[in-house]
């Protein structure tokens, strides 16, 4: 539980329900309608919110860093602004 206290990860609280989601996928779902794509699985959720916002998500914050670092660097699609962020999805069981 250390581990977690420690995670500098902001958690993404905001949605458009009440429920609480199983899933981070159905969480970006209800959080973001406007997002093109949701891709992966996992509480770790890289957001790129260019022209078309689209989701990434992970088991764990180490492969979403690796994928941010990728597109600030190459951009992550058309209109790309540079507005990526990493945050974690509060599930069920938290
Ligand atoms: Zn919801
Ligand atoms: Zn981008």
């Amino acid at each position: 539980m250390t581990l977690v206290l420690l995670d500098p990860t902001p958690i993404y609280k905001r949605h458009r329900c009440e429920r609480q989601h199983r899933t981070a996928r159905t969480f970006m779902k209800c959080a973001i309608p406007r997002a093109v794509w949701i891709q992966g699985e996992g509480e770790y959720a890289l957001i790129a919110w260019c022209r078309v916002p689209s989701v990434m998500l992970y088991p764990t914050r180490g492969p979403a860093e690796a994928a941010k670092g990728q597109i600030d660097q190459s951009a992550c699609g058309h209109g790309c602004t540079g507005k990526h962020e990493i945050v974690r999805v509060p599930l069920v069981g938290w």
